[in-house]
């Protein structure tokens, strides 16, 4: 058995929708309540309190909060004290930064477990305890078959509602035969080493031009100003979309690797970060991240394997003979004294997949003893 996440877009009604924000707004109260009475019992009484203490005394402040905690799942509020509990963990034993107060416009997320404050009714709507109604969910694909939903949890991300369902179940898909080496390139959203090259789609590039004069636009606003804030939440849309779009479209990439093939190999990214240099953006560098991530989160379940390789000179050497071939940036065009002529990023690929797996047929280094001068 193993869990994965399942995602699905909400479209509560306004009344719902006020309801799921006074949710919120309440169970962040809690949590910076609950924070206070830690500090303070520490403060005053040397005590440090843990999450048993503060869940014991949950039952008598929701008896007596009759129009505010009383209304919600008593699960989900024991999740927002255990929510709590990881921070000071999270402080304690990890080193992280001491918990702080959160702002009600900056608390996302409540946590149910499925059956217990949150439900999937007959209709396929939500259920939420507290909130009038069944919400419409927006169910784009299928829950696999036999699946134990665990927990859910509720998001707020840009004013749109999301329901993250942990599904535990047995995920049979299978993978492909080949082998195959990947390079992440900058004009190219990839290269295979079997010749593919993966283009970021028109409507990136159009997305992105409209993000920056929208970002224009918000410097030429008078600080403190109502028209600053609306320009700001436009922006905010707008990276918030496109990087729901670069999601979807990585996801589909790397669905489509791994059903293809059983070996693939990626460079390693943690070193790359000197080589590309200036000229590598964040967004393609999370992008890379994304994908790597993703094939490998897909990779587990169906039984491919993952291979980081060294990322350096994987531009520089030819994948026919392996003479090193010093390039620049701009040259796009993989020539070697050999005779190999190919895409620049497709013979960085096949660097990387003979890297990982050695020789294969039709391709890899056939005469590395044989190496010319470039
Ligand atoms: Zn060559």
């Amino acid at each position: 058995m193993a869990v994965r996440s399942y995602k699905y877009r909400l479209r509560p009604n306004r009344s719902q929708s006020a309801g799921l924000d006074g949710m919120l707004r309440d169970f962040c109260g809690l949590y910076n309540a609950c924070l206070q009475q830690r500090i303070e019992a520490h403060r005053r009484r040397g005590i440090g309190l843990r999450y048993g203490h503060q869940a014991a005394e949950l039952k008598a402040c929701r008896a007596a909060d009759r129009d505010g905690l009383a209304r919600w799942s008593f699960s989900a509020l024991q999740q927002v004290l255990r929510r709590l509990d990881q921070t000071f963990t999270a402080f304690f034993k990890r080193g992280r930064g001491f918990p702080r107060y959160r702002a009600s416009a900056r608390y996302h997320a409540a946590t149910f477990r499925v059956g217990d404050g949150l439900s999937v009714k007959k209709d396929r709507r939500i259920g939420v305890v507290g909130v009038p109604g069944g919400i419409k969910a927006v169910w784009h694909r299928d829950l696999p078959p036999g699946a134990k939903l665990a927990t859910a949890i509720l998001t707020r991300q840009q004013g749109k509602w999301y329901v993250v369902f942990s599904v535990e179940a047995t995920f049979g898909e299978a993978c492909g035969s080949g082998t195959v080496g990947i390079d992440l390139g900058l004009g190219s959203l990839i290269a295979t080493s079997d010749g593919e090259m993966v283009e970021a789609p028109r409507h990136a590039r159009r997305a992105q031009k409209a993000q920056r004069r929208r970002q224009r636009a918000l410097v030429r606003c008078r600080r403190g100003g109502r028209r600053r804030l609306k320009a700001k939440a436009r922006l905010a849309a707008g990276s918030a979309k496109m990087a729901r779009q670069r999601r979807d479209r990585l996801h589909k990439l790397s669905r489509s690797l791994v059903s293809r093939y059983r070996g693939i190999a990626f460079e390693d990214l943690d070193l790359t970060g000197l080589k590309k240099g200036m000229l590598a953006r964040s967004v393609h560098d999370a992008a890379w991240s994304l994908l790597v991530q993703l094939v490998r989160y897909m990779a587990g379940s169906g039984g491919a394997e993952v291979v980081l390789v060294d990322p350096r000179g994987t531009s520089q050497t030819c994948p026919e003979c392996g003479t090193l071939k010093a390039k620049t940036l701009s040259t796009r065009v993989h020539a070697c004294a050999c005779g190999c002529v190919l895409d620049r990023d497709v013979a960085a690929a096949m660097v990387v997949h003979h890297r990982a797996f050695g020789l294969g047929p039709g391709h890899g280094l056939r005469c590395v003893s044989g190496r010319v001068a470039a």
